[in-house]
């Protein structure tokens, strides 16, 4: 994304992922972040929850075209998540911010001894919204 501000396609989930994937953006929408991640049914952004056999990831982000165009997918493999009973609702939540941060140009495993939401193996039941490293590092990107 070229921008901090951006809108996704509306989602339609049962509540047990609704409220989690909701959380996810409103995580983002914090002070003091230039972030505001909407929902409109214009946006070109989508989040899709499905079952993707076959593969390890929990959560995949996909940006298409170039900027200033580019938009992008985000997809959450309910097969992989809902293998996970212990705070089930967090760990969507987790995946989900961690791949919005992708959207707002941080990279995986960012090389930092803080704590970000970027980095693999966080435990989700504590962890499952942006921390001060990532708040910090988008408001490095665009500020
Ligand atoms: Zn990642």
């Amino acid at each position: 994304m070229a921008l901090p501000s951006f809108a996704v396609k509306p989602y339609d989930y049962n509540s047990q992922w609704q409220g989690p994937m909701d959380r996810a953006l409103s995580s983002w929408n914090v002070t003091p972040t230039p972030v505001w991640i909407t929902k409109s049914s214009s946006a070109p952004n989508s989040i899709v929850a499905a079952q993707y056999p076959g593969v390890t990831w929990f959560g995949l982000y996909t940006p298409h075209g170039s900027k200033p165009g580019r938009y992008f997918d985000i997809k959450l493999n309910s097969l992989n998540l809902s293998k996970t009973t212990y705070y089930f609702d967090r760990f969507v939540t987790q995946v989900l911010v961690h791949e919005l941060g992708h959207s707002l140009s941080l990279v995986d495993n960012p090389v930092t001894s803080q704590r970000s939401i970027m980095t693999y193996g966080l435990d989700h039941s504590l962890y499952y919204v942006p921390q001060q490293y990532d708040i910090n590092d988008v408001n490095n990107y665009y500020g």
